[in-house]
């Protein structure tokens, strides 16, 4: 077996190519969350014809493949996702979407690809691995209720006994690895209020009650929460990013809906927020004398690294990047139902550096010109399998030495 782990970077290597053909081909045919079709059809195709017992329509659109080594031991699961995101791919490249308003903007098209990778890689070394892996190709990462609760009411994480998981991240490099134990990533919650005023005329507003002036209140008031209601050693995010009212401009609203989204890490203050919400939303429609209607939607739960996988993630990590590429990071306000994996059993989740200024992959993801560099999908499927390798053989003497951070 080590002799085979040692041949790792070569068989990384010979798969890469693979690798980037897959990604572009998802790339340039990206389908939204809860409409995967073609994307789970292809990942499953690609998993029988390794040999792999394979599973489809797991919680709806997620396909599992089950990859039993040759010695008997524990189960280890590994994770990509393989939604795109209601966005207009606004880059200019050969393997752009050719889907209008559809695109890969967050790198799951790598995040699947690279998985697919690790699935050849590991078939190639069936016979010396002790135990089993389980490969989950989540639909609906983006949208919320998301595929991972979906999959796991459909057995997907049955016998599994530890998981890991990676996201290809701009924000950082290329070559470096980003993680952290405990909380990692937000919890990710979203609301829609919609003011209900009385529309009139434009020039008598004595006559209505102007729903778009009350918005405009209400969007400054609501930022006051974070700043002056919450404890400043805690935090939290509220961000309004959609606002629609009005139809024309002598016509005073009757209606306004600001859309936007709550972050948070703490569980008490991520119901103090809601509470907070709701108490200026109340107060600031009553001053002006409006109606309102609040929809708050319960997001992601934040997600929770176990610290012993984190050390284990961390180690291997520093063996693929080197010592000073592994970082450990403060969390991010970003959400990834993943969370909901690690509430069921330990394991690890891990930003892959992915940006390169050099080459320009310096847009964030979720922007219309996002795209990284491909490379990271070696970084990724490495991890993967290290990490996945590590826990099944369970000797190596790092993760006993404690905490591996610089
Ligand atoms: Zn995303
Ligand atoms: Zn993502």
């Amino acid at each position: 077996m080590n002799k085979d782990i040692r041949n790792l970077s070569d068989r990384i290597e010979a798969v890469f190519p693979k690798m980037v053909q897959l990604r572009r081909e998802f790339h340039q045919a990206p389908e939204l969350s809860f409409h995967e079709e073609k994307t789970p059809a292809r990942v499953a195709e690609i998993l029988q014809a390794l040999g792999l017992k394979v599973r489809t329509k797991v919680g709806g659109r997620g396909v599992v493949a089950v990859l039993e080594g040759g010695k008997p031991g524990r189960t280890v699961a590994l994770r990509a996702d393989m939604d795109a995101l209601p966005i207009q791919d606004e880059k200019v490249c050969d393997y752009r979407s050719k889907v209008p308003g559809v695109m890969h903007a967050c790198g799951h098209d790598g995040h699947t690809a690279a998985l697919l990778g690790v699935a050849e890689i590991l078939a190639g070394m069936r016979e010396d691995i002790a135990g089993r892996f389980v490969l989950l190709f989540q639909h609906a990462e983006e949208l919320v209720p998301g595929g991972a609760q979906e999959m796991i009411a459909d057995n997907a994480l049955d016998g599994v006994d530890a998981i890991y998981g990676v996201h290809l991240w701009t924000p950082f490099p290329y070559g470096v690895v980003g993680l952290r134990a405990g909380t990692l990533m937000a919890a990710a919650d979203s609301f829609r209020i919609e003011v209900i005023g009385k529309g009139g005329h434009g020039g008598l507003p004595h006559k209505t009650t102007d729903a778009i002036v009350i918005a405009s209140h209400l969007i400054v008031n609501l930022q006051s929460i974070i700043s002056r209601q919450v404890d400043p050693l805690q935090s939290g995010v509220i961000s309004v990013g959609h606002i629609n009212g009005g139809q024309a401009f002598n016509v005073i609203a009757e209606r306004c809906t600001i859309e936007g989204t709550v972050r948070s890490f703490d569980q008490e203050v991520r119901q103090f927020i809601k509470q907070q919400m709701e108490r200026v939303i109340e107060q600031t429609c009553q001053m002006y004398g409006a109606q309102f209607e609040l929809k708050y939607g319960w997001g992601y739960p934040p997600v929770v690294n176990d610290s012993s996988e984190t050390t284990r993630m961390a180690a291997m990590a520093r063996r693929i990047v080197g010592d000073d590429n592994v970082w450990e990071i403060p969390p991010l306000m970003t959400g990834e139902d993943f969370s909901y994996y690690l509430q069921k059993v330990p394991g690890c989740f891990a930003m892959v550096g992915a940006g390169n200024e050099e080459k320009g992959f310096i847009y964030p993801h979720h922007h219309p010109h996002f795209d990284f560099d491909e490379r990271v999908m070696k970084t990724a499927a490495e991890l993967l399998i290290r990490s996945g390798l590590g826990y099944l053989s369970a000797d190596s003497p790092e993760v006993t030495v404690g905490n591996l951070y610089r």
